[in-house]
């Protein structure tokens, strides 16, 4: 694709990305066939193809963003399905980020979507504030149904997707050490994340006994929130001074007793970690420990892929539907991974139908989109459903808790499940829901 940027807009490093990546584009169109919103809205514009002219032409022009371009980026889930499907290498990851944040800077967002935002910035990535807000919104769940007649179908959208019950707190706060309970193979740091601790620390509990039954010590060194949320919402201040304090965080650890790795349980955190050394490549004290980072950063399913995993219980015969996040799949192209995990400790793992479209969480999208994710959820639903799976497993929460509010069926983290095979407890989601509801004791997290 042809470009006309002058050499001043040039000399911004965001534009020169920006018109690096649109030249790799050659208009072929083959990424409309995998995207979700072009799936279901039929409308160029809602195509990565599409998106991609309104962001050329509005970075060209040095225009503020106007209420089109808005509406057609906003209905982006970022799901990076049009990253894995384009034959050209085109990094849409990166345009649209650098169009999110130019609209936060150029575009004045109706009231009441200002206020949404902000809220959502100030909440999500806050434990206490969200635990709070979360105790909050069960009380408002029956009103949800008011909420949307009303026109505020994101706090309806939000009071339905609140649980319905808050689980006990992730074990302590601060900097935490959990030595290994077998000869030790390594060290790595384990990001606990802001949404997770909150609505489902089983799942770092799990990883953490996974990872120190094998010999692993972890440490709890981050400081909560990444800035994945918010990045996709192009708050990039926010979202750089969250990757800084993690990265000062980790830093630490390295030029301490050094890490052999940094893990992720929430693919979706993953790929922002992952992507730190190309956020603060400009940033001249934190490009070299931003890169350092990026490149320790694994998933948990990548990184429990490099050991040799001892099984203790046999679940033979538990149907897993494997539904693949998009943050993994497409974002960090990790998809066999932790379907062969799962096989290779017994689980019969089933590949979900159009598995490529995304469930429609995305961050905040199913608050903020709440119509095309529900609809989205809805496919996603169906196409598990017709696998028949005693349970859904995922590797990230935002996924977990959208497909969960739309079936009966268990929907657990991947990591649960290797933890109950390798000799941990059941996982909540599945007590009483199997044959057998005998759980194995509670493995003590280790401090
Ligand atoms: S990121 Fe997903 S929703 Fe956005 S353009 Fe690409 S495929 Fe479509
Ligand atoms: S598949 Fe790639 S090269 Fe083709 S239109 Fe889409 S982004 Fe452009």
């Amino acid at each position: 694709m042809q470009t006309s940027f002058t050499l001043a807009q040039l000399a911004d490093p965001n534009i020169a990305e920006a018109d690096r990546i649109l030249r790799t584009c050659v208009h072929c169109g083959f990424c409309t066939a995998t995207c979700p919103t072009y799936v279901l809205l039929g409308d160029e514009l809602d195509s990565p193809r599409g998106r991609i002219y309104l962001i050329k032409d509005m970075l060209e022009h040095d225009r503020p963003a106007s209420a089109e371009v808005v509406k057609h980026i906003d209905r982006c889930l970022s799901c990076l399905a049009c990253m894995t499907t384009c034959p050209s290498g085109v990094h849409y990851m990166h345009l649209v980020d650098h169009a999110r944040a130019h609209i936060e800077n150029t575009y004045a967002r109706p009231r009441v979507d200002r206020l949404l935002r902000a809220l959502l910035a100030r909440v999500l990535p806050n434990n206490d504030l969200l635990r709070r807000a979360l105790a909050a919104a069960r009380l408002g769940k029956p009103f949800a149904g008011l909420f949307a007649a009303l026109g505020l179908k994101p706090v309806a959208a939000m009071l339905r997707l609140a649980p319905a019950r808050l689980p006990a707190k992730f074990a302590g706060s601060g900097r935490r050490l959990f030595p290994p309970c077998a000869p030790r193979r390594g060290r790595v740091a384990l990001l606990t994340g802001c949404v997770s601790p909150v609505i489902a620390p089983a799942i770092n509990a799990a990883a953490i006994r996974v990872l120190t039954r094998h010999g692993i010590e972890v440490v709890v060194a981050d400081e909560g929130c990444c800035g994945s949320l918010v990045h996709h919402m192009g708050r990039a201040p926010e979202a750089l001074s969250a990757a800084r304090r993690q990265i000062d965080a980790w830093s630490a650890e390295i030029e301490g007793e050094g890490l052999d790795a940094i893990l992720v349980t929430a693919s979706g955190c993953g790929t922002t970690v992952k992507d730190y050394g190309y956020l603060l490549r400009t940033d001249e004290t934190y490009a070299a420990k931003a890169l350092r980072v990026s490149r320790l950063a694994k998933d948990i399913s990548e990184y429990l892929s490099g050991l040799e995993l001892s099984s203790e219980r046999d679940p033979a015969g538990l149907v897993v539907a494997y539904h693949s996040a998009c943050s993994l799949q497409h974002g960090q192209k990790i998809a066999r991974a932790p379907k062969e995990l799962l096989c290779k400790i017994g689980f019969v793992v089933k590949d979900v139908p159009e598995g490529h479209l995304c469930c429609g969480s995305a961050g905040t999208y199913n608050m903020l989109q709440p119509e095309l994710a529900r609809r989205l959820r809805e496919r996603k639903v169906g196409n598990i459903e017709k696998l028949k799976p005693d349970v859904i497993a995922a590797g990230n929460i935002g996924c977990m808790t959208q497909i969960a509010a739309g079936t009966v069926i268990p929907v657990v983290h991947t990591a649960e499940l290797i933890d109950w095979a390798t000799g941990g407890p059941e996982p909540e989601a599945l007590a009483g829901k199997r044959g057998s509801t005998a759980a194995a004791a509670p493995v003590a997290l280790a401090k």
